[in-house]
């Protein structure tokens, strides 16, 4: 089900999770732990899947986005995601439901409410200052990155009081598979020069992982990698590889309902990264990562 948690009592008082295709009940092509997709998989599953997921993690509500690659963030609370919310992390995909926001960025200071973005190559950010008690999420696409979803993320917990910021960068298509037209790459790279990357068959290809981190270093934000290629892992969600059939995984993160003080999430995420022992493959993706491993306690 998770091809990377961090448990909040050993991460400042912050979870995350990156989930990967095992452990939900959709069928066909998109794998079972499908999490996105509501337009053409069965909407029922897809909400047993989150079910199932917030039920691992032990959180009781999930906000979610309808992510358009803009760099559009949103403040989300216990008013705009209550517990009854109509439709829930489906929005309008549910019979019922309301619409979820239109934004790529989502940033919270409410302790139990998980903020998750959906992704299948793109980047999934996670952001915390978990002793200010603020954590973000951005869906950072080629489009988004480029048009700054991380600078306004960022900028969007710091205004809501966030000091020391730490990310987490999810499983994304990396710099060797992710080839592109030579004119898209020169596009992009003009924003963030750090994508500039080459297919492993030589070709003009960008490293979205490498944008992520050099513009985050660029707003004093550290980060880590976790998760690794989800193309060359079959155990995760690729759009390359998968096309219009591949599901998407979430990217999850939340403030514990009493974060401790003054612990950072820096100096715990190089040796908490945790794999589950379900998922053979995931674990080796993960540790190789960020080392160690720990159970995540039910
Ligand atoms: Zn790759």
């Amino acid at each position: 089900m998770f091809v990377a948690v961090f448990e909040p009592p050993r991460n400042g008082g912050v979870g995350i999770a990156f989930t990967d295709r095992l452990g939900g009940v959709s069928r066909g092509s998109y794998g079972p732990l499908n999490l996105g997709r509501t337009d053409t998989d069965d909407p029922s599953a897809v909400a047993t899947n989150f079910r199932l997921v917030r039920e691992a993690l032990g959180v009781g509500r999930v906000a979610t986005l309808h992510q358009v690659h803009s760099a559009d963030v949103v403040i989300v609370d216990d008013a705009s995601f209550p517990p009854d919310r109509p439709g829930g992390e489906l929005g309008a995909s549910a019979p019922g439901g309301l619409s979820l926001p239109l934004a790529d960025g989502m940033v919270t200071r409410t302790p139990g409410l998980a903020l998750c973005v959906r992704v299948a190559d793109c980047v999934p950010v996670l952001l915390a200052d978990s002793a200010g008690g603020v954590v973000g999420a951005a869906h950072a696409g080629r489009v988004g990155l480029a048009e700054g979803v991380l600078e306004a993320t960022v900028a969007a917990m710091r205004e809501l009081g966030a000091d020391r910021i730490t990310a987490w960068i999810g499983p994304h298509v990396c710099g060797r598979c992710y080839e592109v037209p030579g004119e898209m790459a020169d596009t992009v790279t003009a924003r963030v020069p750090e994508t500039a990357s080459t297919s492993r068959w030589g070709t003009p290809a960008l490293d979205l992982g490498a944008g992520c981190e050099a513009q985050l270093a660029r707003l004093g934000v550290p980060a880590t990698h976790h998760g690794g290629c989800t193309l060359e892992n079959d155990l995760l969600h690729s759009h390359r590889r998968d096309g219009a059939g591949a599901g998407r995984l979430g990217a999850f993160i939340w403030l514990a309902r009493c974060p401790p003080t003054g612990v950072s999430a820096t100096a715990s995420a190089a040796d908490t990264a945790s794999t589950l022992p379900p998922t053979g493959v995931s674990a080796t993706a993960s540790a190789a990562d960020a080392g160690g491993q720990v159970s995540l306690g039910g």
